[in-house]
């Protein structure tokens, strides 16, 4: 489309018919103002522009869209009455101009000079959007790689923190042993320790699972109650010397893999033990919002998540930031939690506020024979 500025109109009218009769697709402004205006919203290809006009004139409307990315590479043709001087013309193509055509215009001259304008802006056009997409690559790629770097140090500091510290234990307990000491109290913190690292290894791999959509799913029919307190025992396990009160004991059932819930529910539980106060409990609720689902929290009254925060709580690797120093995680947690329960056609969500704690739930769908 070529952009055709004059403030009279029949000149517009004359120009316009000439190129429409050459099949060059027109659109008309008749101030510099407009033109701008107009320049600034569509893309033109070329743009043929008078000298003299009120207000605005051509070399100002020149040197005003030399001004913008948008416009900066639009070729611009001036047109001019016929007495006007030499450095009136240098003046114009000083100011950005492909070309000077002094009225009147020979339409042979005129036609054959759009064309190579306009291909010669789609060219640059194109070239740009090369330089652009190259540029853009290049740029995603040193991201990616810097990403990388940066995931690949974070995985070894996380896995490397209970290691060291089965390392430690095992090594008092050996010292313990020699002089006949008792070592059940370490043994046992080096399992600990042992459990925490097998969960950060099954969550890289379940993340991996989930972004190859091969993470598996075995259903069954399981009692509710027994569930509950598999999960509950089994962060027990790694949690010796926190309180985990389960509230009631409901009798019904649930039809869903029970080894991939266990895993959503000890998620919610850890990070509720994680971010709290090693002396805070946490609250384990069972509710039933109506007859077809049950509804189970896991309460804390930790750090809680700040509000700017809390929208991107689920996406792989997030971390809130106030914590990722001082409490160990991958940032997976929430995001495969949230994989496993929407794959039971259930519900995950959480409210929390920072500095007074959070309740984590999940609503999945009970079993009816
Ligand atoms: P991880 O705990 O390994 O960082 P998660 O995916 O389980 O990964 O949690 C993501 C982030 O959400 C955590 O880093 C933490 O900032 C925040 N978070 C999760 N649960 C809680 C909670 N109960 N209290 C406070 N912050 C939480």
């Amino acid at each position: 489309m070529i952009l055709l500025v004059d403030d009279k109109q029949e000149n517009i009218l004359a120009l316009k018919n000439t190129l429409n009769l050459y099949q060059f697709k027109t659109d008309t402004a008749s101030s510099g103002k407009e033109c701008l205006k107009k320049a600034l919203r569509f893309p033109y290809e070329l743009i043929i522009l008078d000298v003299q006009m009120p207000g605005m004139d051509g070399f100002e409307v020149a040197h005003a869209l030399s001004q913008y990315s948008k416009t900066e590479d639009i070729p611009i043709i001036f047109l001019s009455a016929v007495n006007i001087s030499k450095d009136f013309v240098l003046q114009g193509l000083d100011h950005g101009a492909r070309d000077y055509l002094i009225k009147p215009v020979d339409p042979d001259i005129l036609v054959r000079k759009i064309r190579n304008y306009v291909n010669l802006f789609k060219n640059t056009r194109e070239l740009k959007a090369t330089q652009e997409a190259l540029q853009q690559e290049i740029e995603n790629k040193r991201r990616i790689e810097a990403r990388k770097e940066e995931f690949v140090s974070m995985i070894c500091h996380e896995l490397n923190t209970p290691l060291t510290s089965i390392k430690g234990y095992v090594q008092l307990a050996l010292r313990a042993a020699e002089t006949g000491n008792n070592t059940n109290e370490l043994l046992n913190r080096s399992v600990e320790q042992t459990q925490k690292l097998e969960r950060l290894i099954a969550d890289l791999m379940n993340s991996n699972r989930i972004s190859n959509e091969s993470l598996t799913y075995k259903y069954e029919i399981f009692p509710l109650d027994i569930f509950l307190e598999k999960a509950i025992d089994a962060v027990k396990h790694s949690y010796p010397s926190r309180h985990i009160a389960l509230a009631s004991k409901p009798q019904t059932h649930l039809f869903g893999d029970p080894v991939r819930l266990e895993q959503a529910l000890i998620n919610l539980l850890s990070n509720a033990l994680k971010y709290s106060p090693p002396e805070s409990p946490v609250d384990v609720l069972v509710d039933f919002p109506d007859k077809t689902r049950v509804r189970i929290q896991v309460k804390d009254n930790g750090i809680g998540i700040p509000e700017d925060r809390q929208s991107q709580i689920f996406q792989k690797f997030y971390r809130a930031g106030h914590t990722a120093e001082t409490v160990p995680g991958l940032g997976l947690g929430l995001y495969i939690s949230e994989e496993i329960i929407r794959h039971h056609t259930g519900e995950i969500g959480f409210s929390s506020k920072e500095n007074e704690g959070s309740v984590f739930y999940f609503i999945l769908p009970v079993y009816h024979p």
